[in-house]
């Protein structure tokens, strides 16, 4: 499945990127941000999104394999 971020049109973001909109946003979510829009729709940087990622990895989080 492809899914493209709802904001600028990047294509074909990868699973990081989808878990974490997964992850923060809530598993229905329809709409995927790419990592900088979705940096700017929280309103942290993308190395914090990027160390929450690290983080959900080492808690085992399923959304991430
Ligand atoms: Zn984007």
């Amino acid at each position: 499945m492809k899914i493209n971020c709802v904001i600028c049109g990047k294509n074909n973001l990868d699973k990081d990127t989808i878990g974490i909109n997964k992850k923060l946003l809530g598993l229905d979510i329809y709409n995927f941000y790419c990592m900088d829009c979705l940096a700017d729709y929280l309103g942290c940087t993308v190395d914090e999104l990027l160390d929450k990622i690290e983080e959900f990895k080492e808690e085992g989080c399923t959304l991430f394999e």
